[in-house]
């Protein structure tokens, strides 16, 4: 297993608590070990080696190529590792075992693609009065606080550390009580590979403890959080406290558009598999299925179909989904689908569970109601579990409406043939990303990726997460 302690400095160790937090596996609900339960006054040395690290260590004197080739070499290691830590991501989440080593493909190209970008962020000059040279740089913010959730480690750890290590910043990171046993073992792997004292440190913790501590301590400079709304609330109200910068990514209720002329057979494995995928448990998950009413029949006795075939395994069985993280995501994925029948929601189809399941595994059954009036809160709320809503559109005007009528603003998908459609319908989508005969839940490192409305703001992935972790300097020479 992997370090079960608390790194700073380049040494592992526990926490001055003395406390440990067990870790369950979801498939079995069985202790498969125990992390460090982290508390103030371990986070206290992790943003003060950290802030060393950036100002007096050897991290602070690398230039951007140098930092680059760090990166870099951690998606050769990562790739040489890559079964070790799909075994370690589908043990801790749950997930089967061919989405987890799809997971360590997207960690490892997230080292290539930051290791890439570190020397490639650069400055303008600016025309400005005469006698005078002005030029802009973008420089590291300094410290920077990472807090990630329990559903995609193997992938969120390079996403969000990689863009930050690679401007130059120092970082410290929390990760999910519930699921950090890959970022650990990474963070292991880098210090093996070369990384300099401080430049990463990890504080594993509860939330309202190491979270808590992290996200409002005065020395650091940015945060960068993905989970909840209700937390993400918290960790905006800490950095307002201390007049820094922070990122938000909050989940969503992503609508997934299908239009009459759609071509239904390309687009069945996708519309199903954005909400199968990891159980559902993904922010980007296509939850709403939006159909338009001249075609809805046929649609949906097709996605019913296709959702029917669906199969819930442990992570060794390596079907489509695996159970989801926790007791309590379990009680709230069924405590929706009770409140969905009482509400008298036709159930279309439901996923079927292996025989021999682990009893105390956190298994749910995947669910499609429908059609689901536009008031319930199937329509609106964030299940994070395998339940998708089908609701009826009128015509292109509604269904612009309908999917911008929740409060989030994640991602969008259009399917259609009719190219003009899709691009006026894909710039009136209130949201971050949108796909066109095409739904990437999670996927491409490349593209910037974050929401609108209350899905939060700022953007990681692809470049610009290079800008959110750094600042713009600009400087003016006067001359004769
Ligand atoms: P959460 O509480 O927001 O957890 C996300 C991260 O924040 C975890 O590392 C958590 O630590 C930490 N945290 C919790 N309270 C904190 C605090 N007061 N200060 C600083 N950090 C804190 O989310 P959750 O309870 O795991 O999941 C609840 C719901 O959030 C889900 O049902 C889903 O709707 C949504 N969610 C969204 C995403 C996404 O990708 N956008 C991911 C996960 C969950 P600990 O877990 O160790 O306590
Ligand atoms: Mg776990």
């Amino acid at each position: 297993m992997t370090q079960t302690g608390i790194l700073i400095d380049n040494q592992w160790r526990g926490s001055q608590s003395g406390r440990m937090i067990d870790v369950l596996a979801p498939a079995t609900g069985q202790v498969f070990t125990r992390i460090a339960a982290g508390v103030d006054v371990d986070v206290d040395a992790a943003v003060a080696a950290a802030r060393r690290a950036v100002e007096t260590g050897a991290w602070g004197r690398m230039n951007a190529a140098e930092r680059g080739r760090l990166l870099s070499r951690m998606a050769i290691v990562v790739a040489d590792n890559a079964e070790e830590l799909a075994q370690l991501e589908a043990l801790d989440t749950g997930k089967p075992i061919k989405q987890a080593r799809n997971d360590i493909v997207a960690a490892a190209r997230y080292f290539e693609f930051y290791g890439g970008g570190a020397d490639k962020v650069h400055g303008h000059t600016v025309p400005f009065l005469n006698g005078h040279f002005a030029t802009t740089e973008r420089v590291a913010h300094g410290v920077t606080a990472h807090i990630i959730p329990w559903n995609y480690p193997a992938q969120m750890f390079p996403r969000s550390v990689g863009p930050a290590l690679a401007m130059g910043n120092a970082v410290v990171m929390k990760p999910a009580e519930d699921a950090c046993q890959t970022p650990l073992r990474m963070a292991e792997l880098m210090v093996e590979n070369g990384f300099p004292e401080g430049a990463i440190n990890m504080v594993t913790g509860y939330g309202h403890e190491a979270g808590a501590a992290l996200s409002s301590h005065p020395d650091i400079d940015f945060i960068s959080f993905i989970g909840s709304n209700q937390t993400g609330v918290q960790i905006q109200t800490a950095a307002a406290r201390n007049h820094i910068g922070c990122t938000l990514e909050l989940g969503g209720k992503s609508a997934q558009i299908v239009f009459a002329d759609a071509d239904l057979d390309a687009a069945l494995p996708s519309l199903v598999n954005a909400i199968v995928q990891h159980a559902g448990q993904t922010c980007s998950a296509g939850s709403r299925l939006l159909v338009e009413r001249s075609a809805y029949e046929r649609i949906v006795e097709r996605v019913a179909e296709r959702f029917s075939t669906v199969r819930v395994g442990t992570p060794e069985m390596d079907l489509d989904l695996g159970p989801v993280v926790n007791s309590k995501q379990r009680d709230r994925v069924i405590g929706f689908c009770d409140r969905a029948a009482a509400d008298g929601l036709p159930l279309i189809a439901e996923g079927r569970m292996a025989a021999d399941l682990p009893e105390g595994g956190f298994f749910v059954q995947p669910k499609l109601y429908g059609p689901v009036p536009r008031t319930n809160s199937l329509a609106h709320d964030e299940v994070f579990g395998p339940v998708m809503a089908v609701l009826p559109f009128e015509d292109e005007a509604d269904a612009i409406a309908l999917a911008n009528g929740t409060a989030y603003g994640l991602v969008a998908g259009i399917w259609t043939r009719d190219g003009s459609r899709a691009v006026r319908v894909g710039r009136k989508m209130q949201v971050g990303q949108v796909f066109v005969n095409c739904y990437g839940a999670g996927g491409g490192i490349e593209l910037p990726f974050g929401g609108m409305k209350k899905s939060g703001h700022g953007r990681e992935k692809g470049f610009e997460a290079l800008y959110e972790f750094s600042a713009v300097r600009t400087m003016v020479i006067k001359h004769d």
